[in-house]
């Protein structure tokens, strides 16, 4: 492929931050020109970004080996790119040696994890998304106030795994609508719902509805627990859809979000839409009779990749790229505390050399 990036060289490139894309892209393409519709915002958040890059700096800082619970962020682009560099990734804390150092990843741990931790006198670096931290906090605050829990979201995911950690004997998994029949709680006057961060909006409010119609006290959280992020690349992918015959979403299997594009882009009207975690798998055929194709990525997704996406479907005959903007994103988030102290310590500026796409949260978010 003519203008990939050489697969040995850039796993040495940042991981972190939207790079801008290249400049041939155009407001709109001529008429019967076969072309890319590139959804913006898409790829990298704010707190993947910052989960990549504390593995990053903590490489850079305390040097190889360093280990991570649990992949740092659903991208198997990116956990490879770590583990070449020198990151470990393990499934529990008790894989890791006592007294080493280990990054806790942005889909953030039980607290039953942060003690096992310090039972083995581990060095911690919590890269858990701010986002997920506050639905934590909402959880821990309504099992305080002895509140039955429903937390929406998919059951076994990491997130889900560590949010539930809380108030195991206070907090429900909601997987589904099938789900719901069978939930039962203490008082139905003391029910509360929270969610995932990166859920399906519709879908989820469609579980909303019948949780109130079986109970109709229930609370909701007192800010919508879905991201910033996925609200805004789902709206994006919901723009575009409708004016594509096929949407390729740049993703990994197990990233939530990502899977969630695909559904997301079918059920607004694209015609075929696929998940594909790099270029080469994209299939012609995908591409029979197609005038359009849509292109998005995961919250998890370095730009690299999709840069590869686009550059395969140009080989293909879709040589006009149109970049449609839904929401231009500003979101933020700092390196963790004791990492950037460390960084401050040895006289390296804690903020990220990167530039991170503009991003704003979203009024719906
Ligand atoms: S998808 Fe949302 S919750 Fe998850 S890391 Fe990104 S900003 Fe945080």
């Amino acid at each position: 492929m003519g203008n990939m990036s050489d697969e040995n060289t850039r796993e040495y490139v940042s991981l972190a931050g939207a790079a801008a894309f290249p400049a041939d892209i155009h407001q709109t393409c001529g008429a019967g020109e076969k072309k890319i519709l590139l959804a913006t915002p898409r790829g990298y958040c704010a707190g993947v970004d910052r989960a990549v890059s504390s593995v990053e700096k903590a490489l850079e800082l305390y040097g190889a080996p360093v280990y991570v619970r649990k992949e740092i962020v659903h991208n198997k682009f990116v956990v490879e790119s770590l583990a070449k560099r020198g990151a470990i990734f393990v499934s529990e804390t008790d894989e890791v040696p006592h007294g080493e150092r280990v990054v806790f990843s942005a889909h953030g741990v039980a607290p039953s994890v942060y003690e096992e931790a310090q039972e083995r006198n581990l060095l911690t670096i919590d890269a858990t998304c701010p986002l997920v931290t506050k639905v934590h906090k909402q959880a821990k605050r309504f099992a305080h106030g002895e509140y039955d829990i429903l937390l929406i979201g998919h059951a076994g995911h990491e997130e889900v795994e560590g949010t539930q950690g809380e108030a195991p004997e206070r907090i429900q998994v909601v997987n589904s609508k099938e789900d719901i029949e069978n939930i039962e709680v203490r008082d139905p006057h003391k029910v509360v719902w929270i969610s995932q961060t990166t859920l399906s909006v519709d879908e989820t409010e469609e579980i909303v509805k019948l949780l109130r119609a079986k109970f109709p006290h229930i609370i909701d959280p007192p800010s919508g627990d879905i991201c910033y992020a996925t609200h805004n690349r789902q709206k994006a992918v919901k723009t575009i859809a409708p004016q594509c015959d096929v949407v390729i979403v740049v993703g990994s299997a197990n990233s939530s979000n990502s899977v969630r594009l695909v559904e997301v882009a079918l059920d607004a009207g694209a015609g075929r839409a696929y998940r594909v975690d790099k270029s080469e798998e994209i299939q012609e055929q995908w591409l029979d009779g197609a005038q359009s194709v849509g292109v998005t990525s995961g919250a998890s997704v370095p730009e690299l990749l999709v840069r590869d996406v686009v550059a395969q479907l140009k080989e293909y005959g879709f040589t006009c790229v149109e970049s449609v903007e839904t929401v231009t994103e500003d979101t933020r988030f700092s390196l963790p505390k004791n990492l950037r102290a460390d960084l401050m310590d040895v006289g390296q500026s804690p903020d990220r050399p990167h530039k991170v796409r503009a991003t704003t949260l979203s009024q719906d978010a």
